[in-house]
């Protein structure tokens, strides 16, 4: 069953949880009051939950002897085998979690995802390392969503994570029930502009996957489709791809609209391509159309609504 609520890890300081190493927190404003309502989150404080306390001293990645050990900062304590223990144990009991997505505190020793710090043993630190909790997780869930609170301020970089936390939970859900070749065949159909505007290459690409899906054995056919979309849509879609899409949508309306609304669909579409409206601007006057024209294969499209319209993601982008 699929939880009726999407759920997110989230490193436990971002929702004001008083567990960093001075005692105090880093709640993020976006996460708790934005996407808090609309998600179920699991919080994981790694360094607390494998027994340290809140205060404590605080630690950096340090590269001795060619490998990456946590260390504290004045004392020198060593935190590595613990750290690794308990990511081990911890990820699997995560995988009954159902997540659809970890956000991780940016720079942490333990929980930054990308150019943490890792020192050596003179000279400046170099911003190459990843948290030892962070790296825990992605190599388990390689396909999971996964972003540093940092980044999420990046609006394209934020539309793009919610996008891949909900096309998770859908392509989770299809494949955890008795699937058939034909809900393949639907979920890939609805995701079509969905995939153009991230990476229109893997649309075809997974389109040859599905059309011998029958002659592939079901276990690999799945890991294979589903390692293609994740990534897939990992890829930021770009203006110009988005604006391909639109394109690609009016042509829809050859028959059924008039010559002077197809022209204003198609200015709005110039307008978003030269940055001058958000992509939200053309889209609702599509979804206007396609309701009062009845275009069904568009308004099946997971493209027209890949996310609550409440977080007002495409008014950025
Ligand atoms: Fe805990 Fe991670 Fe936040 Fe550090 S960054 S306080 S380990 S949740």
């Amino acid at each position: 069953m699929t939880p009726e609520r999407i759920r997110l890890g989230i490193s436990a300081c971002l929702l004001g949880e008083p567990v960093r190493f001075d005692g105090g927190h880093k709640r993020d404003p976006f996460l708790v009051e934005s996407l808090g309502p609309l998600v179920d989150w699991v919080p994981v404080c790694p360094e607390v939950e494998s027994g340290l306390d809140a205060p404590r001293e605080s630690m950096r990645l340090v590269q001795a002897d060619g490998r990456i050990r946590l260390l504290t900062n004045k004392t020198a304590q060593d935190h590595t085998t613990r750290m690794h223990g308990y990511a081990r144990r911890r990820v699997e009991e995560l995988a009954n979690g159902e997540l659809c997505g970890f956000v991780l505190k940016k720079d942490s020793p333990t929980c930054g995802l990308e150019r943490v710090k890792v020192y050596g043993t003179a000279g400046m630190p170099v911003k190459s390392g990843r948290g030892l909790f962070a790296d825990a997780l992605v190599r388990r869930f390689p396909l999971l969503p996964v972003e540093e609170e940092g980044r999420l301020n990046d609006p394209r970089l934020r539309e793009n994570f919610v996008e891949r936390i909900f096309a998770y939970r859908r392509l989770t859900a299809l494949f955890a029930a008795r699937w058939s070749m034909g809900d393949v065949v639907r979920f890939h159909t609805a995701h079509k502009l969905t995939l153009m505007a991230h990476r229109p290459e893997a649309y075809q690409r997974l389109g040859r996957l599905v059309a011998s899906g029958k002659s592939v054995a079901r276990r690999a056919f799945q890991d294979h489709y589903s390692t293609d979309f994740m990534t897939a849509l990992a890829t930021i879609a770009t203006p110009r791809r988005q604006a391909n899409v639109l394109q690609h949508m009016l042509g829809y309306f050859k028959q059924t609209l008039d010559r002077e609304s197809r022209a204003e669909l198609l200015a709005l579409i110039e307008d978003y391509a030269g940055g001058r409206v958000p992509l939200v601007v053309p889209l609702t006057l599509f979804i206007h159309h396609i309701r009062r024209c009845g275009v069904p294969y568009l308004a099946d499209q997971v493209y027209l609504r890949p996310h609550p319209v409440e977080l007002m993601l495409r008014n950025h982008v």
